[in-house]
């Protein structure tokens, strides 16, 4: 069953265990790379226009954000990765935050990883792949902003991020989406409603 999502609420943004919200609700997490278009896939989704809000400035401080859905279920944007040029301490500081995050909650149904349709999967997506994979966590791929390249191109890219994560075994739904035309709002919807318990 589809997940209709009625209400959507920002319950609070955080980065250390002791801070996040009670675990007591199915979560469902949001990756990628710092402008893949994930804010617009979580406002899109939700049918609202500024629950996630992106920002652009590399290296601040990034949190991860909490958010209730239904009042009865829960999901979690997590930080943009791969600004140019963030400086090493950073990048370190940020992969803690989300190790400590994956480590320590509980609740985690299934992380959505969203890759630019124009770039497909980077090395950085790769990374938070395996520590999804290392944490059992299901994992699906987002291929964004589909509505810039035409329909062949979509499969093309669909069929080349399956193959090139293979080897993963936690990955399990690759779907193209967009914010702008609606592609894939359903399928996501669909996948979440399958997996909430
Ligand atoms: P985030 O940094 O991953 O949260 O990315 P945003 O949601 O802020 O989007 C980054 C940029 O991509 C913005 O200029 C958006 O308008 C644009 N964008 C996001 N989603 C789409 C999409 O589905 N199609 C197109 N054409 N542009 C998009």
């Amino acid at each position: 069953m589809p997940l209709i999502i009625k209400k959507s609420d920002f319950v609070k943004s955080a980065t250390n265990p002791s801070h996040f919200p009670d675990d007591i609700y199915s979560e469902f997490c949001f990756a990628g790379k710092s402008n893949v278009g994930k804010s617009s896939m979580l406002n899109k989704i939700c049918n609202r226009k500024k629950l996630a809000i992106t920002s652009k400035t590399p290296g601040r401080t990034q949190l991860i954000n909490f958010f209730i859905i239904n009042n009865n279920m829960s999901f979690v944007d997590i930080p943009g990765y791969g600004f140019a040029n963030v400086p090493k301490n950073i990048m370190l500081s940020w992969e803690k935050m989300i190790i400590n995050y994956l480590e320590n909650r509980k609740n985690i149904s299934a992380m959505f990883i969203a890759v630019d349709i124009r770039r497909g999967i980077e090395k950085l997506d790769k990374t938070m792949i395996t520590l999804c994979q290392n944490y059992n966590i299901k994992t699906n791929i987002i291929i964004t902003k589909s509505d810039k390249v035409s329909k062949s191109e979509r499969s093309i890219m669909k069929q080349k991020v399956k193959k090139e994560l293979q080897e993963f075994n936690n990955v399990s739904n690759i779907e193209t989406f967009s914010s702008k035309n609606g592609d894939g709002v359903s399928e996501v919807l669909e996948i979440i409603g399958d997996l909430r318990n």
